[in-house]
């Protein structure tokens, strides 16, 4: 009842201030593209829980396979689990290179990211790892020393991971340049900080590796050029550097493709996963190649929960799901309705929406700041700051669609479920326009 949940709701003042949410009030249930909550609200989800409940909040088949899974084995940290096993055989075939052939579960993403980077270091016994401007890689310490899109995480907790450097990613954000700036001269600035770096400041012989989302995601939602891609795997391979590809969001059918890194073609030496994979189950994964997990020694790798039985048997369903229901065609469908929709949004009103970006269904709409084109905003205050993008964030929730900003730009962007029908996706573009019309009103 209403009087439960707000004597409920009180407890709400006891919770750690440090964690964030974009509601208030208490969420009940979900189905598929639709949250519910306490008072009654129902709301349409373009955020997927941060792009994990990709395939629909309670999934009838995955939700399934979780239960079934927890009258059965529900953890087992000394032995192999038959999910874990069995999640293996299902990834091996859709791997974006036959090379990925050595898998671990672990829960979270930042583990995962912890873990890559123990790998890179024991595999080539060198130190230093180069990062990506506007990168976010997860907020436990390695994986904060390799994030750069937000001083929020850091502040106040340093020192952190020694051996760290950066380059610019390919975003005319972080280049001083414009929506329009041609994806080669970026990819060439950025190209050319990269031999600088490795000229000045971290010599090959000490770098064990580049860490890179294919698409940039808490940084701005911006996909890495093909050719940069391809140049940075050139440099690895020259020098004997591991290419660490992050998918936490952009894979599992996110972009339009199983992994985002396929758009290149280029090969992974080490690629994380998380989010979309188990759809809100706790999983995460390291996957790499034999010849480089080799080197491990058994017991340095993982944890208690490390690849939960329940998860495991939840992604199984998910990657099943992600085939019978041809996911991926909807993905592209429903990517090029939402793009012409934002497009035309934008067409609509050009001094006020700079860039529509993105692959499949993460996207991202940036509008202009009061400070002219590509003026950042302050990191610190963007969560609570009366910005064009939270404004229009804030509109949408009011109108029944949870939807996200990113980044320290005036970006929000677009997560909605993969499997969403074009009736509700076109209803969330109508939703973000009356929001972004009310605001620029
Ligand atoms: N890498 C990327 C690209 C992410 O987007 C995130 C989460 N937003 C992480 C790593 C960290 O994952 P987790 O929150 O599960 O630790």
């Amino acid at each position: 009842t209403s009087s439960d949940s707000s004597s409920l709701l009180s407890y709400g003042s006891n919770v750690t201030k440090g964690v964030g949410r974009i509601t208030e009030g208490i969420m009940t249930s979900g189905k598929g593209s639709y949250v519910e909550y306490d008072d009654g609200r129902k709301m349409l989800d373009f955020t997927c829980g941060i792009g994990v409940t990709s395939m629909g909040h309670c999934h009838p088949k995955i939700s399934k396979a979780a239960a079934d899974q927890c009258m059965n084995v529900v953890h087992c940290s000394i032995a192999f689990h038959e999910p874990y096993l069995r999640l293996i055989q299902k990834l091996l075939p859709i791997m974006p290179d036959p090379s990925l052939d050595s898998f671990f579960f672990w829960n979270s993403g930042s583990e995962a990211i912890e873990a890559a980077l123990k790998m890179a270091r024991i595999a080539t016994g060198r130190q230093n790892i180069i990062c990506m401007q506007g990168a976010y890689h997860g907020r436990t310490f390695g994986a904060m020393a390799v994030t750069r899109s937000k001083t929020i995480y850091s502040k106040g907790v340093a020192p952190l991971m020694p051996g760290v450097f950066t380059i610019p990613f390919p975003f005319w954000h972080q280049l001083g340049g414009k929506p329009d700036m041609p994806d080669d001269a970026q990819v060439a600035q950025c190209l050319y900080q990269l031999d600088l770096l490795l000229a000045q400041q971290t010599a090959p012989a000490d770098t064990a590796a580049i860490i890179i989302e294919p698409v940039l995601g808490e940084g701005g939602y911006v996909p890495a050029p093909r050719a940069f891609l391809e140049g940075l795997r050139a440099v690895c391979d020259k020098h004997g550097i591991l290419l660490i590809v992050d998918e936490v969001q952009s894979g599992f059918s996110r972009t339009g493709k199983f992994f985002a890194i396929e758009y290149s073609g280029v090969r992974p030496d080490i690629m994380v996963v998380a989010k979309g994979l188990a759809n809100g189950f706790p999983l995460s994964g390291v996957i790499s190649r034999k010849e480089i997990t080799d080197k491990l020694t058994p017991g340095s790798m993982g944890g208690t929960y490390a690849g939960n039985a329940v998860s495991c048997a939840a992604a199984c369903a998910v990657v099943d799901a992600m085939h019978e229901e041809n996911v991926l065609t909807n993905v592209n469908t429903r990517s090029e309705e939402l793009f012409s929709a934002l497009n035309a949004l934008k067409s609509a009103h050009p001094q006020h929406i700079l860039d529509v970006r993105g692959r499949g269904l993460m996207v991202a709409v940036e509008f202009a700041t009061p400070g002219g084109p590509g003026a950042a905003r302050d990191a610190v205050a963007a969560p609570v700051a009366a910005t064009m993008a939270s404004r229009v964030a804030k509109k949408c929730i009011a109108r029944g669609m949870l939807i996200l900003t990113t980044s320290v730009y005036e970006v929000v962007r677009f997560i909605p479920p993969l499997n969403i029908s074009a009736a509700d996706l076109a209803k969330g573009a109508a939703i973000f326009r009356e929001a972004v019309e009310e605001v620029i009103r």
